[in-house]
């Protein structure tokens, strides 16, 4: 099944895990949130997120357990072994090995990252700004995972590309402090150099695809997707302020 309304996710999962991306197309919120947007805490009406996600459930085949989480750019890991918790759990990371409970992050520029192990065992979907990446959110999820990194795959979602992405030596800074050696190497690449002067044009993508691999993950997927950009299928905060947020959603059959 395909449609405007979200895209599947190209990479070779087991095929007991499903992922879904959403878009902006379908759905009945009003601007500034045109018009699937899936979350409550932007200022949409609470009637358009509750038919969306209705919708949303429906995209995927009826299923009613879905995870949110209260997103705050940190890196804590909700670990989900006892079924669903309350939407307000802080948290910008969720594991479980629990089947067809559906795990989502909201993103609006920030980059969605997809866990899965080899056997289809266990799954994971993180929230990876920049805060997020450079504060360790895609190792502490790895951390939950029982499968060896080299068994885990991993795919990165769209988000706001070096092309839009203009941040200041504070960025740059946090990812160097990082001390993962092929950053520093990198750094010519991942932050190229402004308009103005002491800006950087950063990689997101390319940053946490390095980070993931200095964890030993080694199966990497996903094409960049610069929502910036592609403003007739993603929400984009950097260039609209006042928007909405398209999930990234993964689960276990
Ligand atoms: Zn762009």
């Amino acid at each position: 099944m395909q449609s405007d309304s979200f895209f599947i996710p190209d990479w070779p999962a087991p095929a007991n895990i499903r992922t879904t991306v959403t878009t902006r197309i379908g759905g009945i919120s009003e601007p500034p949130y045109d018009r699937f947007n899936l979350a409550g805490h932007v200022g949409d009406e609470d009637y358009a997120v509750h038919h969306n996600r209705k919708l949303l459930a429906d995209d995927i085949g009826g299923s009613t357990q879905f995870q949110w989480v209260r997103q705050v750019h940190g890196t804590d890991v909700l670990v989900l072994d006892n079924g669903l918790v309350d939407e307000s759990r802080e948290a910008d990371a969720i594991y479980t090995q629990e089947t067809d409970i559906v795990c989502g992050v909201l993103t609006a520029d920030c980059l969605s990252v997809f866990f899965c192990d080899d056997e289809g065992q266990e799954i994971a979907v993180a929230h990876a700004g920049w805060r997020g990446l450079a504060g360790g959110v895609l190792q502490n999820t790895l951390k939950q995972f029982d499968a060896d990194p080299a068994r885990i795959l991993a795919w990165i979602g769209p988000g706001i590309g070096p092309c839009h992405f203009e941040v200041g030596d504070d960025v740059r800074d946090a990812f160097l402090d990082m001390d993962i050696a092929e950053i520093d190497n990198e750094d010519g690449i991942l932050f190229l150099e402004g308009d103005e002067p002491v800006k950087w044009m950063a990689d997101l993508f390319g940053l946490a695809k390095i980070i993931l691999a200095s964890q030993d993950v080694k199966q990497i997927y996903g094409e960049p997707i610069c929502t910036w950009c592609e403003f007739d299928r993603f929400y984009s905060f950097r260039r609209d302020g006042e928007t909405g947020r398209f999930a990234s959603i993964i689960w276990k059959e």
